[in-house]
């Protein structure tokens, strides 16, 4: 697998290429910056972008879906509970919905769908190979805000039991550089991220309080 790990824009965003090395077919991960770079980056690696992925619909993780769209035909898939954000505030709409389980095949690649909801309604966590790539769901050391209109900490907490049950050798990749690494494992946020070591949704939803350092 080629996966590269672009920082863009003015808020630490990373943007993701996934790439198949046999068939030079590529996804882009939240596409919201620096458009030109992106595709200009995908050509380099002699890839051709088919697919755009969204973790989530916040504008700074979708804000170049159009000229992306534009440029490559490359088919918008997002998780089902976030197509109206796209549809009515953010267009170009979506083509393609995801549930929780599914998988996108990028040539012999498969990246399956892991629905994370609690940053927001559909925020998903693209797990392919060794990789998993958590949007605003999970930074190094922190989490995603939960205080966000279609925020929701209890959906949030559920979310984190889910990763924590992944395994430990997986190389995360979150969606902004807000950690001190650009990168860490399940097994290393295990030991060294707060938010994942509460045991009960009453003492997650006291850390969550919106004067505590969330993300
Ligand atoms: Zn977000
Ligand atoms: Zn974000």
């Amino acid at each position: 697998m080629i996966l590269r790990q672009l920082q863009v824009g003015s808020i630490g965003n990373f943007n993701y290429l996934i790439g198949d090395p046999d068939s030079r077919t590529a996804a882009l991960v939240d596409p919201a910056w620096e458009p030109e770079r992106l595709l200009g980056e995908a050509g380099k690696l002699g890839l051709t972008v088919t697919h755009i992925l969204l973790t989530h619909c916040h504008s700074d993780h979708v804000q170049a879906n159009g000229p992306v769209k534009d440029a490559t035909g490359a088919a918008i898939h997002v998780h089902r509970a976030e197509f109206p954000y796209l549809k009515h505030f953010l267009p170009p709409p979506g083509d393609v919905a995801m549930e929780d389980g599914g998988s996108v095949r990028i040539g012999s690649l498969e990246v399956r769908w892991l629905h994370t909801p609690g940053h927001s309604p559909g925020s998903s966590c693209l797990w392919v190979e060794n990789a998993l790539i958590t949007g605003d769901t999970l930074f190094v050391n922190s989490i995603g805000r939960t205080d966000f209109p279609g925020s929701d900490p209890r959906e949030m907490f559920a979310s984190i039991r889910k990763l924590r049950a992944l395994p430990d050798h997986l190389t995360i990749y979150p969606g902004h550089h807000y950690g001190p690494t650009p990168t860490s494992t399940i097994g290393e946020q295990k030991r060294h991220n707060r938010f994942w070591q509460v045991d009960t949704v009453e003492e997650f939803l006291a850390m969550t309080q919106p004067d505590n350092d969330i993300l």
